[in-house]
């Protein structure tokens, strides 16, 4: 696998092309950010501890039969992937409720929900990532009346993946992000996950300290960010 130009540069991620014109390498940095890029910093092995912990995570996926981009890792700070065609739609899934929607809401955080409640945002960063519905997903044209399912169904069997292993650790799995796409050689097949679960796109709360082991840390100026990460990391069996 040849390392090719650099394709597409996020917050925390740079994507690379490879010779293969249907697989991508992500590689993580060091880089945090919230607020939408206003608080910025760099995190000593950010980017190693994301890159195994989001291995770990979509391998266990796989496992269970969920469809991932995910292919193998490279190196401490790099993974292969197949390349992606993205729905401009990220998927939220909620066990408990923090952030956003305790502010939207006025429901304290930390309040548990009786079922997982999901939420759908429209991806674009303008805009700050607005809340939408499945109509505006399917009359604006960004998924289909049947991928809105399909996510669905993915979403709540990740979830069903996802909690028992994070509760087993002594971890509650309050909420994250999924986002989901088609691969480019295979367009019309499958929609498959893509990029990437890590304590930066999720809320990680120690069940018996109620500590964050998550970007909650950064966001709320907690400190040692990545000891945390760390921690989840080791908990669940990630291999550090
Ligand atoms: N999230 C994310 N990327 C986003 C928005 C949210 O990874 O662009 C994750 C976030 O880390 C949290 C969950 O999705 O685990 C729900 O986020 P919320 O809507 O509460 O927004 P926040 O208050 O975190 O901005």
């Amino acid at each position: 696998m040849i390392k090719g130009n650099e394709i597409y540069r996020g917050k925390a991620k740079t994507v690379y092309a490879t010779d293969d014109p249907n697989r991508v390498i992500m590689h993580y940095r060091d880089d945090v950010s919230a607020f939408d890029g206003a608080k910025l910093a760099k995190l000593e092995k950010k980017g190693e501890t994301n890159n195994r912990f989001n291995a770990f995570i979509m391998e266990t996926l796989e496992k269970e039969g969920v469809k991932t981009h995910f292919e193998k890792i490279l190196n401490e700070r790099e993974s292969l992937v197949r390349s992606m065609k993205m729905l401009k739609v990220e998927c939220v899934v909620r066990n408990i409720c923090a952030g956003s929607m305790s502010k939207r809401l006025g429901i304290e955080e930390g309040t548990r929900l009786s079922e997982p409640i999901f939420e759908y945002f429209y991806k674009n960063d303008e805009l700050h990532d607005p809340m939408v519905n499945d109509d505006h997903i399917r009359v604006l044209g960004w998924a289909s009346e049947d991928d809105v399912q399909r996510m669905r169904i993915k979403t709540r069997r990740v979830n069903n993946i996802l909690k028992p292993l994070f509760d087993n650790a002594g971890i509650d799995l309050v909420d994250y992000k999924l986002e989901f796409g088609r691969a480019t050689d295979d367009p019309n097949g499958a929609l498959l996950l893509g990029d990437e679960f890590t304590p930066d796109g999720c809320r990680l709360w120690d069940k018996k300290t109620g500590e964050k082991m998550d970007k909650d840390r950064f966001r709320r100026d907690l400190g040692n960010v990545i000891d945390f990460y760390r921690e989840a990391a080791k908990r669940i069996g990630v291999p550090l």
